[in-house]
């Protein structure tokens, strides 16, 4: 297992921590240690590897501040298991009172090869509310030959007593940085050749903790030669990703049909609708990241996918967004106990793709104005690129029945920014004028609009669909 080939023998092999070391450091070069220590936090950062250095260190004749020399009798029969004196205890599958007491028992009697007797008691909130008790007396007035290290992830499930005993040691989960950088060295040890984001890929997969990106990258280098973002995608099934990013991009751009294919191609391939869900969201959630730091390189994952976060979010809104999540989540719930979830992710879809059927609150009305804004800036870049399209369109559009009564003309017409009244088909034809959105001054604007309005029913009509 690379996991424990690799397992750090010193605490300078140790990566990330570095508070946490600094105070044991600290406590080495006194030689001042505490009796009981509670070390909390994510799974796979580090806790039992630095409890079995500090056991180590603790007994070694020979130890400095970066630890053990791992050479010693000490060392050894710790290292190999062998010692009486140096106690592992799992409490998730010893977790009785019986446990307990027997352990309670043995801290009677005096170490007899270290100089020290060293617990460690493993996922210590596995343990029973009375074996807690009996091991709060124990810990409160500790025996002077014994230590006690517990390591837990779930530090709420301790009780209030054994916590105010113990110094507690918070670990936390590490960065994709320090895994990766982590991943690199033992590839390189190994002789194993990788793409950077292949090592990105599994940072984000292991979700902080080191055991599991050891692991996965373990059960990949058994298959290839060379760590590929393909061979990590396929082998873990993350092509989700690229699928998720196509269906959101369809949503934000309103187009049903194709979101609703890619859904119906996604479900014949047996995929899991909630799966498929918590993906759309994690998208969504990565495009707010995205959009909140404006930088993409603050997602875990490949250049590529930063690239196409980029493409599909740059001119979305927040609040917009939020919309969207809250939908998908609604659907998360209903989805658990639906008995057909690939419906209920249809229909969230033809939903999401159509925010203006809907009358719950000013979102979807956002969404709306996002998008005629969005066409406005389409059309202002175009300039005249667009201007034979613009004035075709408006001369079917203006054999259209549809007119809107004269007070909504005027709400609108007052609701629409500058540019539009002030751009109307016929300056497009205009060679004096370079920009046709361009802003101008009021007087002239005024004198514009007095002439034009006409032409600004045209416009209006253009947008009716968003009006
Ligand atoms: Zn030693």
């Amino acid at each position: 297992m690379l996991y424990t080939t690799y397992r750090p023998q010193t605490f300078s092999e140790v990566v990330g921590q570095e508070q946490n070391l600094l105070t044991i450091r600290e406590q080495i070069k006194n030689n001042k240690f505490d009796s009981a220590y509670l070390f909390a936090g994510h799974r796979g950062t580090g806790k039992t590897t630095i409890a079995r250095i500090l056991a180590r260190t603790i007994c070694c004749p020979d130890h400095t501040e970066d630890g053990p020399c791992n050479t010693c009798k000490s060392c050894r029969s710790i290292i190999e298991n062998t010692s009486l004196d140096c106690i592992e205890l799992d409490a998730a599958s010893h977790n009785s009172i019986n446990d307990i007491k027997e352990l309670i028992n043995s801290t009677k009697y005096l170490p007899t090869l270290l100089s020290k007797k060293i617990y460690i008691i493993d996922e210590v909130h596995n343990l029973s509310a009375s074996a807690f008790d009996a091991l709060l007396k124990t810990i409160e007035e500790p025996p002077v030959h014994c230590i006690f290290i517990l390591c837990t992830t779930e530090l709420h499930k301790i009780p209030a007593t054994i916590r105010s005993r113990c110094s507690i040691y918070q670990f936390s989960a590490l960065s994709s940085k320090t895994i990766c950088g982590r991943l690199e060295f033992v590839l390189k040890e190994l002789d194993k050749s990788y793409e950077e984001d292949a090592l990105q890929l599994i940072a984000k997969q292991s979700d902080g903790s080191m055991r599991d990106a050891l692991s996965i990258a373990e059960k990949l280098i058994i298959s290839c030669d060379k760590l590929t973002v393909n061979h990590v995608k396929e082998t873990l099934c993350l092509l989700e990703d690229e699928i998720a990013q196509s269906i959101i991009w369809d949503i934000l751009s309103q187009n049903g049909k194709s979101a609703l294919s890619m859904l119906q191609t996604v479900y014949e391939e047996g995929k899991n609708m909630s799966q498929l869900t918590d993906n759309l969201l994690q998208c969504l959630t990565d495009g707010i990241t995205y959009l909140t730091a404006n930088d993409s390189s603050v997602l875990i994952n490949t250049k590529d996918y930063q690239q196409e976060i980029i493409k599909i979010f740059e001119n979305q809104k927040m609040e917009h967004l939020f919309w969207y999540i809250d939908q998908l989540c609604t659907l998360r719930e209903k989805i658990r106990n639906s008995i057909n979830p690939f419906i209920d992710v249809q229909l969230c879809i033809v939903k999401c793709c159509h925010p203006k059927l809907l009358n719950d609150g000013m979102i979807p009305v956002l969404a709306r104005i996002t998008k005629l804004e969005q066409e406005l800036e389409s059309l202002k870049t175009k300039g005249y690129e667009g201007k034979e399209q613009l004035n075709e369109e408006i001369n079917i559009r203006a054999d259209s029945p549809s007119r809107k009564t004269d007070t909504a003309e005027e709400e609108s017409n007052s609701n629409l920014p500058e540019s539009v009244t002030a751009a109307s088909p016929q300056e497009l034809d205009s060679p004096e004028t370079e920009n046709p959105f361009e802003e101008k001054t009021e007087k002239e604007h005024l004198m514009e609009e007095k002439e034009n309005d006409t032409k600004d029913d045209d416009i209006l009509n253009l947008f009716s669909d968003y009006l």
